[in-house]
């Protein structure tokens, strides 16, 4: 029988991406809409790591399968490391995320570039069945907030983050190159050993 795998999301992108990093483990993939779960745990953690295990905990125990999710967002220097774990809501309910990476790009035409350096964060935790944590990982990916908008691949501010040693945008890159070097790529691999041992691959 083939094994299940919850991603605790309900962006299909987002499964999508997990599913193309992992493509060899041969196993189906489900969002939280695959399996019937309307509902969103309120993400009430301090840190993308509390809620990333939050997250993997309670999707974990409600649905009893084994449950990867990851908590993500951009760390702005000049902005005291805002938005932070609030990047999926920065400006406010219901914005586009175009509307929102113009709001950045606004918040910040005074900072000049050397000052606009900025992270992707990424965490990802892994909960068993029973709703037990099995491992945190995490992944970093540096770079400077662009002054405009390039680039039309990946989503959310990937237009507007620009990778230095590149010359380029996140939004530039094609998916196989993002995922070498982002922080959901590199969260991933350093939780696929384990992923691998709890599904015996
Ligand atoms: P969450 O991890 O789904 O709670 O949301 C994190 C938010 O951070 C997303 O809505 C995006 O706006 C932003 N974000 C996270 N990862 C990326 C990325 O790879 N590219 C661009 N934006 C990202």
């Amino acid at each position: 029988m083939t094994q299940k795998l919850l991603v605790a999301t309900h962006n299909q992108g987002k499964v999508r991406e997990f599913a193309e990093m992992l493509a060899d483990l041969q196993i189906e993939w489900l969002s939280l809409d695959d399996v019937g779960v309307g509902l969103d745990v309120a993400e009430t953690g301090r840190t993308f790591r509390e809620n990333a295990i939050l997250k993997a905990r309670t999707y974990a125990g409600e649905t009893g399968l084994l449950t990867l999710a990851d908590d993500s967002g951009l760390e702005v220097d000049a902005l005291g490391g805002e938005p932070g774990i609030y990047t999926a809501r920065y400006g406010g309910a219901g914005l586009t995320h175009e509307a929102r990476y113009q709001l950045l790009l606004r918040n910040m035409t005074a900072v000049p570039p050397p000052e606009r350096t900025a992270r992707f964060r990424c965490v990802i935790a892994l909960a068993g069945p029973d709703g037990a944590l099995l491992g945190v990982s995490d992944g970093v990916c540096e770079g400077l907030i662009g002054e405009t908008a390039v680039g039309d691949h990946g989503f959310g501010y990937d237009p507007v983050f620009y990778l230095p040693e590149r010359g380029l945008t996140m939004a530039q890159l094609d998916s196989a190159e993002k995922h070498q070097i982002s922080h959901r790529g590199q969260a991933l691999r350093a939780i696929e050993p384990l992923l691998r041992e709890v599904l015996g691959r």
